[in-house]
């Protein structure tokens, strides 16, 4: 029997780097919602003890490297699960935009697996075991809003975003979140104001959420590519409330509250960029 789950994309509403650690990580704080554009995760059952992983993306490797193999190895390995099993994923989450696709497909495995071999781990345990696999995908377990601490994956669950439309504008570039974390300089960064954007989740004030949002890693990532920067620039010129780069980009989030200005604004964007979406938080609470 197949077995399917959704993979939803998150957005950074803020990110900061503390400051570099002694084992070599940045320590940071990142507040994250998950959104309503998804991968598709299908588990087949497999006979044997054999793991197959298979997207349908040229940039996502079918083997080993995939972040949904090393989940099946490391849920099967923590319950001593002698079985197989495929692995098909629809990507429609842009690869290596910021977005957290493949740690996302990686959660959606861990939960698939868990109700298909009816181990009963809640999802605290799968978190702990997601740590492992990469810094976003304990958050991508519980897929609402919170805030990431120490390299990502401690989370504390927030109160959601206020009701509004996320533009994510991806430009035709993939970035790898190593090379730009290789280039910080803890020093000349500019910190967001995490605090007041937590507080403005809490009174579900948008005005406030908007001039808030930040991401440190922005001068970074517009110092390696401009072109990231000249469309957090024609986003603010487009009239979005709030901007902000997600992760550490190409992706750039605008936030409004009406539909029908997201739209005028999304019909600006193409032809600029190479592609847009308006999604919505999924975190309803
Ligand atoms: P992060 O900010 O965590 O780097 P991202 O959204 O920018 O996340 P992803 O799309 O998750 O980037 O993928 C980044 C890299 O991981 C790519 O080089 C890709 O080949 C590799 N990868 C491994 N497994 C997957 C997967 N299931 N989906 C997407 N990319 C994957």
């Amino acid at each position: 029997m197949v077995l399917y789950e959704r993979a939803p994309a998150k957005v950074n509403l803020s990110l900061d780097v503390l400051g570099k650690r002694d084992d070599g990580f940045h320590e940071v704080e990142m507040i994250m919602t998950a959104v309503d554009l998804a991968d598709r995760v299908e588990l087949y059952p497999l006979d044997g003890n054999r793991i197959e992983v298979s997207a349908d993306n040229q940039y996502v490797p079918n083997d080993e490297r995939n972040l949904a193999y090393k989940a099946a190895v490391a849920f099967k390995n923590k319950y001593r699960i002698n079985k197989g099993v495929r692995i098909e994923i629809e990507k429609n989450i842009p690869v290596s935009a910021g977005l957290g696709g493949g740690s996302s497909d990686a959660a959606a495995v861990m939960r698939g697996l868990n109700r298909m071999w009816s181990v009963g781990a809640s999802l605290d345990e799968l978190a702990n075991i997601g740590a492992g696999i990469g810094s976003d995908v304990p958050f991508c377990i519980y897929s609402n809003t919170a805030l990431g601490t120490g390299h990502g994956e401690k989370v504390h669950r927030l109160a959601p975003p206020p009701p509004c439309y996320i533009i994510l504008a991806k430009p035709d570039i993939g970035i790898t979140t190593r090379v730009i974390f290789q280039n910080v300089n803890t020093a000349d960064l500019t910190h967001p104001k995490t605090e007041q954007v937590i507080q403005a989740m809490e009174e579900k004030n948008f005005e406030k959420l908007c001039s808030n949002i930040g991401n440190a890693l922005e001068s970074v990532t517009f110092s390696l590519y401009p072109e990231v920067q000249r469309l957090k620039e024609k986003m603010i010129q487009a009239g979005t409330t709030g901007v902000l780069m997600s992760g550490s980009g190409p992706t750039v989030v605008g936030l409004v509250e009406h539909l029908s200005k997201a739209k005028r604004i999304y019909n600006g964007l193409r032809g600029f960029c190479d592609e847009v979406y308006i999604v919505q938080s999924i975190d309803r609470r």
